[in-house]
């Protein structure tokens, strides 16, 4: 059975929670231990599908098909477990279960209330697969206090109440911030945050504080009288150059030692932390830089594009250079000429996106990228532009668009190379979709099949001719125009294994030009550079050495 890490929040949100968690799961790891990690978030909506990139970040995609936080995506880099449907929740997924019992008739009658029916709805989701790791970390979203945390908080109390004692803890993440005038860090705040944790039935174990600098014994002393917890539980987050030094600061901060302590688990196995180490090294020590554009919409917002920034950086990494990242607003060059814009960049990203802003400032990113053989990556959305972009201008189909930016104008404007998805094959079953449907949930989601054509770069790439890979859309390149793009030089080099839709286009004669219908970077980590993005900053490294 589990032992059960609880992580919480407080003072202000954005500590890096989902960070620490992560972190703490690699350490675990790195001491021979299995972990999953869940998270718990507050919120209304029944998943972060249908919520805008500005107000939540990235939708993070599992294998099996559910949108969840982004925090599962650092979970997964950090431990290299793959999520499931399983590991995320909200109140609105909470309260539709129930009330979907209600309405079956599951409560006999009874009134239905927080506690004891949305509670144990909470309680049952943490104890999903319990039998099948060491130890399960569960983050909480938001911070204590939130009106919307309360049953979650309570269900957390009550779980630990109903194990034996000793195999549930808290950690609890919060703020220390620094007064310049006086040069004091503050504590009032922590005590503050514990104090409104205590009353409401939890005491945190493990304290974990984000500070910018050291944390003096002084103020760890108070921290720990005044809060209840260990001097030597008191754990200092400082700001880090990268997140990926994380679990061993975190380790030199000793909090997997006190997490193992707060278990009674003595002696502790030793960690092995080489993994960890060889990151860190190949991070802070690149033999070199390129430049790379992330030609978007979302692009004031970096979280947006979390897991692709994350992808390259694993690539930098496998290649021993630093990559410096340039977010490019694409509605910058809707009307005008993109060559201004996009001069200097070492390759080009064209990320996923929805709806038609921009769109036609990505399509002439795609344009530039073929036209001056700059390395180039299209994910989902940027895939679709790429296609379109070579059919207007090389295939001659110069009214070529897709449907979803007719379906949004609420008119036919396009011929549509790109189209809506009617049904597709999942295992052995076919989906169906119609374009009035619901948006939550109903798009092509999770890991599918494709297979790579012999010879194509991508199977040099993949070293493969078979791969599985995360998607995300409700629309598709149309396969009725595949042998004329094809005859003007764009190879369909991936398809689904029916062959009926297509997942990579290549242009053959150009250094590094790849279009792909799925989202590789959700499946990168630092330690396991998706390849992909490793032989993609490779090219742009090898334009580097070009300028
Ligand atoms: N909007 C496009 C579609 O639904 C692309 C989606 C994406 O980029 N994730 O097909």
């Amino acid at each position: 059975m589990a032992r059960f890490i609880f992580i919480t929040g407080g003072v202000v949100s954005s500590l890096g929670k989902g960070l620490a968690s992560a972190a703490l799961g690699a350490l675990l790891q790195a001491r021979g231990y299995s972990v999953r990690l869940r998270k718990l978030d507050p919120y209304l909506n029944v998943d972060p599908g249908t919520m805008s990139p500005f107000e939540h970040g990235e939708v993070f995609v599992t294998d099996d098909g559910a949108e969840t936080d982004l925090d599962l995506g650092h979970y997964e880099r950090f431990t290299g477990v793959p999520a499931r449907k399983t590991d995320s929740i909200s109140s609105g997924r909470i309260y539709t279960n129930v009330l979907e019992k209600e309405r079956r008739g599951d409560y006999l009658g009874k009134t239905i209330q927080v506690i004891p029916h949305v509670t144990n709805e909470i309680k049952d989701f943490i104890s999903i697969g319990e039998d099948e790791v060491d130890f399960m970390l569960c983050e909480i979203g938001g911070t204590v206090g939130d009106i919307e945390g309360l049953p979650f908080f309570e269900a957390i109390r009550q779980f630990a109440q109903d194990k034996p004692r000793g195999e549930c803890i808290f950690m609890h993440l919060t703020l220390l911030p620094y007064i310049k005038a006086s040069g004091e860090l503050k504590t009032k705040p922590t005590q503050h945050s514990v104090k409104e944790l205590r009353s409401i039935g939890l005491a945190p174990d493990i304290l974990v504080c984000r500070s910018e600098g050291p944390i003096p014994v002084k103020e760890r002393e108070k921290l720990a009288l005044f809060c209840n917890v260990r001097a030597d539980s008191v754990i200092a987050a400082q700001d880090l150059k990268s997140i990926y030094e994380a679990p061993l600061a975190y380790h030199r901060e000793g909090l997997d030692q006190a997490v193992l302590d707060a278990f009674g688990i003595a002696p502790a196995p030793k960690p092995n932390l080489e993994r960890w180490e060889d990151v860190a090294d190949r991070i802070y020590n690149p033999e070199g830089e390129v430049k790379v554009a992330i030609v978007g919409k979302y692009t004031q917002l970096e979280d947006a594009y979390k897991s692709i920034a994350e992808a390259l950086t694993h690539g930098g990494m496998s290649n021993r250079v630093k990559v410096s990242i340039e977010w490019v607003d694409a509605e910058l060059f809707d009307k005008e000429d993109a060559a201004p814009y996009l001069q200097g960049y070492h390759a080009i990203l064209v990320p996923g996106g929805f709806g038609e802003r921009g769109t036609e400032g990505k399509i002439k990113a795609a344009q530039y990228a073929r036209e001056n053989k700059v390395p180039y990556l299209g994910i989902c959305l940027g895939m679709q532009m790429a296609v379109i972009e070579a059919a207007r201008n090389v295939a001659g189909i110069a009214e070529a668009g897709s449907e979803e930016f007719d379906h949004e104008a609420g008119k036919k404007r396009f011929e549509p190379v790109v189209y809506h998805l009617k049904e597709w094959v999942q295992g052995n079953m076919t989906v169906e979709r119609k374009v009035g449907d619901d948006k939550g949930g109903t798009m092509r989601l999770g890991a599918y099949d494709a297979t790579l054509a012999e010879g194509s770069r991508v199977a040099d790439v993949y070293g493969s001719t078979h791969i599985e890979e995360r998607h995300r859309h409700r629309y598709e390149v149309d396969t009725k125009y595949r042998e004329q793009l094809e005859k003007c030089g764009l190879s369909f080099s991936g398809m689904s294994p029916d062959g009926r839709l297509p997942e990579i286009v290549e242009w053959k004669d150009h250094p590094w030009f790849i279009g792909v219908q799925f989202h590789p970077e959700l499946k990168s980590k630092p330690f396991a550079p998706h390849p992909l993005f490793d032989d993609f900053v490779r090219a742009a490294k090898e334009a580097s050495r070009l300028v």
